[in-house]
């Protein structure tokens, strides 16, 4: 079937939702294409809260809240990028208020606030109260919001719809062409379609799910990035992938930095405050990757708890109103998953994979760019953590994703509602849809070779044992040999279920596909920064190295695996200095 729209959003986290908003108030003919029911996006998962510089609680200030997310980034921030993070988050947090999203309040009923590792107030003196929330809910409310005012604004929304291919006009994406639509697989039926635009936006989420240990929903599998890719975009920043210090042992379930914003602390196996020794100011409070690397090193030093791979988060001081008023779900987690009460124990954690800081390179305005020079690839926009602005540089500060999705989403909804106007429909040749058709089809019909399932499974096991929270050249050279070997593997993949009806089985084996192409930028990107900076921690290069790798990286495809090639990171106003907190 070939349908047409004047703009196609891919996603209905809060990227794509907003930016859909945006687009229905400016009256275009918009719609959201989704491979899960809209409020199932990862989006609805988001616990601890979004910030904004409001200053509801204490003085605080948007230039801050910028070189925070600078700082807590490596200086790899664009600093552009995190001036109009840092300044819009503001009045997005208050359209969301006025939008009706039931946030917690202070007696006097402002917008209540509480703090987040690295946020601080006066450019680093002591943690500042910023983040925004509604108990440990935020996304759920966030994105129930943003799906209310979207039906409202008669958004389209095609349910269901899993992305298979982009389409282009005049040449490749990566080389001049221009943005034309997409193949969509309806997952109900099987049936293809071919729907063209004049403007489309990837806001397909994160790739959490190429790790063994993750947060992230079953569907993060980074189909939007791969799909660029494979038509020439390059991913930015591969080598950056963000591990949250606390997630349930041994599953990976996010227990949300709001319990240390509320108070809550690690302790070690033998009840230490281990985090005084790494972070003397910031402590428990300090930047993720901070945190995640102590652990690490607590663990490996014989201090995890009874010796094994795991140390305690303990919130049994905070007492049980504030845990019943501001950390319902988190603790309800401790008890579900581990049989674990928090009111009276420590919960058992682990760093788990949580967040993508690479992704789709974009300029400010949230159109895909496609070289160094910042050459745009037409009709084609990126937002939310598919996306590499680059706001969050070699780490994310927590609570900034969900700003990021507000800022940049409403954005892009506004750039394209500029873009679309009086420009022409694109047209793709009637058989536009035949390669995802064939490649689908090769799957379904395979033989019975290798099954999806394991070779998922080995490439988590690869990435979270050789290219994890540490890293060095012969763990990365290693890890780069058995991606390469699942690669070659998945072209025999064959799946079980041969029927057209709801076969999952047939998408998953696609989505591997999209977690290997990741899989292997990442890896070859983390071989090639020979320094450690934010996320980037390699043991056999140490220090952070300003002078050779203050670059952002992007990575091609090629026949024999990914290019690099490098592109400056935009400084305006924080020199780069040493990171310590
Ligand atoms: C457990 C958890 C807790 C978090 N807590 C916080 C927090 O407190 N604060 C914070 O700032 N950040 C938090 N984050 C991070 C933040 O929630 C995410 O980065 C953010 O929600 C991503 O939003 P998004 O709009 O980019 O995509 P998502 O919300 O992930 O949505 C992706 C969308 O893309 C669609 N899609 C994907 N592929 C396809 C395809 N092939 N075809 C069609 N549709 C497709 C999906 O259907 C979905 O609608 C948390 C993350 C997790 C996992």
């Amino acid at each position: 079937m070939r349908l047409q729209h004047d703009a196609l959003i891919v996603g209905a986290g809060g990227a794509g939702l907003w930016a859909a908003l945006e687009l229905a108030k400016a009256g275009v003919d918009a719609a959201v294409l989704t491979k899960l029911y809209p409020t199932r996006s990862h989006t609805g998962a988001a616990q601890g809260g979004v910030c904004a510089a409001l200053g509801n609680l204490e003085e605080d200030h948007w230039e801050w809240h910028m070189f925070d997310t600078i700082k807590g980034g490596d200086y790899l921030v664009d600093q552009d990028a995190a001036e109009v993070l840092a300044r819009e988050a503001i009045e997005t947090v208050i359209e969301l208020e006025h939008m009706g999203l039931p946030f917690n309040r202070t007696p006097d009923g402002k917008i209540d606030q509480r703090k987040f590792g690295g946020h601080t107030r006066n450019y680093g003196e002591a943690p500042v109260q910023r983040a925004c929330y509604a108990a440990d809910r935020t996304g759920h409310m966030i994105l129930q919001t943003l799906y209310q005012q979207c039906i409202k604004a008669g958004v389209k929304f095609y349910d269901e719809y899993h992305v298979v291919d982009l389409l282009s006009e005049g040449g490749e994406l990566g080389s001049g062409g221009r943005a034309a639509g997409v193949v969509a697989y309806r997952i109900a039926d099987g049936e293809l379609h071919t729907i063209l635009a004049k403007a489309v936006l990837l806001a397909t989420g994160g790739f959490g799910r190429m790790f063994r240990i993750t947060s992230n929903a079953w569907s993060l599998t980074g189909d939007g990035i791969a799909l660029a890719y494979r038509h020439g975009v390059p991913m930015q920043d591969m080598e950056f992938y963000q591990f949250h210090p606390t997630g349930v042992y041994g599953l990976g379930i996010l227990l949300s930095e709001a319990a240390r914003g509320e108070g809550g602390i690690l302790l070690n196996g033998l009840g230490e405050r281990f985090m005084e020794r790494y972070a003397p100011s910031m402590m428990d409070l300090a930047p993720r990757d901070i945190v995640s690397r102590s652990i690490y090193l607590e663990i490996r030093d014989g201090r995890g708890v009874e010796g094994k791979d795991y140390v305690y988060l303990d919130v049994r001081h905070l007492g049980r109103k504030l845990i019943e008023e501001k950390l319902p779900d988190i603790t309800d987690f401790a008890r579900v998953y581990l049989g674990v009460e928090p009111l009276t124990e420590p919960v058992p954690i682990q760093p788990t994979a949580h967040y993508a800081m690479g992704g789709i390179p974009t300029d400010l305005e949230t159109r895909v760019t496609r070289d160094e020079l910042g050459t745009v690839v037409p009709g084609l926009y990126a937002a939310g953590e598919c996306a590499c602005v680059s706001v969050h540089g070699a780490n994310r500060l927590g609570t900034n994703s969900l700003v990021d999705l507000l800022v940049f989403g409403r954005r892009a909804g506004r750039r394209m509602a500029i873009d679309v106007k009086g420009g022409s429909m694109p047209d793709v040749p009637a058989d536009a849809h035949e390669a995802s058709a064939a490649e689908l089809e090769g799957i379904r019909s395979a033989a019975p070779g290798e099954r999806a399932a394991d070779l998922k499974r080995e490439l988590a096991d690869v990435m979270m044992d050789n290219v994890g929270v540490y890293r060095d050249e012969a763990l990365l050279t290693a890890g780069r040999a058995r991606v390469r070997e699942l690669r070659e593997r998945y072209a025999s993949v064959s799946v079980a279920d041969k029927g057209r009806t709801f076969n999952t089985d047939l998408l998953e084996a696609r989505e591997l596909g999209y977690l290997l192409d990741i899989a292997e930028t990442t890896v070859t990107a983390a071989l090639a920064r020979q320094e450690s900076r934010g996320a980037h921690a390699r043991e056999d290069y140490p220090d952070r190295n300003d002078v050779d790798w203050l670059v952002h990286s992007l990575a091609y495809p090629a026949s024999g695996g990914p290019v690099l090639r490098h592109k400056p990171v935009t400084i305006t106003t924080f020199q780069p200095k040493p990171r310590v907190y």
